[in-house]
């Protein structure tokens, strides 16, 4: 089943009297259940693509079908309505709020979308476990390593139950050991949950982790790849 569908999408920055193509016409679709890598060069137009899917940016020409929905036609609020109830995010450096314990920074976006505080801790509770934190629930961002940390990064992106999430470079600032368990686990959790994820990567073996990399140059796809990984596999 498609869940991301990318038409002919030009993205061009106006810098003083130049044009910067960021996107010179990307055609794509992502599937339901799928594990997408987007792989390029630093300038490729990797965040720019990422930022448009996202419903951050407007694309300048072309179309993007989320969930059947054209979202290049969305006014703002709506928007931001899209992404609450369908995106989650998980970011280079974590963003988790210092003053907080694991499960507080995985409650938060509960909290924000108005879920009661019996219910939003359950949850939390829940999606701490489910990335492997049952012993770290209480403690605070700056007593994790920093793969704890982007693993409380991933529950909270996954405890909203987002249809699709978005990741930027989720491993930029791990080791390689800690890498390849957080992107095992982000997998595995995908596939079990029949979520779609898309990470954007500078680095062709990060890529390699995923179902699929589609390689990107100078704003144009040119070349997909498609990888196949047991799940016991670590
Ligand atoms: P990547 O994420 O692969 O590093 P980006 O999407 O950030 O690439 O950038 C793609 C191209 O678009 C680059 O040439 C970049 O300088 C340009 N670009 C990105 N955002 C802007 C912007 N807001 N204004 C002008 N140029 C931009
Ligand atoms: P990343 O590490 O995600 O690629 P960048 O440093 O490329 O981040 O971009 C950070 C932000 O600055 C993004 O929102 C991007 O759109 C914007 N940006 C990137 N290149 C330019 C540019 N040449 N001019 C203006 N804004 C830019």
């Amino acid at each position: 089943i498609p869940m991301i569908q990318v038409k002919n999408l030009y993205k061009v920055y106006k810098v003083g009297d130049t044009r910067v193509y960021a996107l010179g016409g990307v055609d794509f679709t992502i599937y339901k259940g799928e594990f997408c890598a987007i792989v390029g060069p630093s300038g490729s137009g990797k965040s720019t693509l990422l930022n448009m899917m996202a419903g951050l940016e407007k694309p300048s020409k072309g179309e993007i079908t989320i969930a059947g929905k054209h979202i290049e036609k969305l006014t703002e609020n709506q928007l931001v309505a899209f992404r609450r109830k369908h995106v989650g995010f998980i970011f280079q450096s974590y963003n988790l709020l210092q003053t907080m314990n694991a499960v507080e920074n995985v409650a938060l976006p509960l909290s924000f979308r108005g879920v009661p505080r019996k219910k939003r801790n359950e949850t939390a509770v829940k999606y701490i476990k489910l990335v492997g934190l049952e012993k770290q629930m209480k403690h605070m961002a700056n007593e994790m390593s920093g793969g704890q940390q982007q693993r409380v990064g991933i529950a909270r992106a996954l405890a909203v139950d987002p249809q699709i999430i978005f990741a930027d470079e989720p491993t930029g600032n791990l080791d390689s050991k800690t890498t390849k368990e957080i992107l095992g686990l982000m997998r595995k959790i995908v596939r079990e949950q029949n979520q779609t994820l898309v990470m954007v990567t500078h680095d062709n073996y990060i890529a390699g982790f995923a179902d699929r990399q589609l390689h990107i140059v100078d704003g144009k796809i040119f070349k997909i790849e498609e990888q196949h990984h047991d799940d016991t596999e670590e």
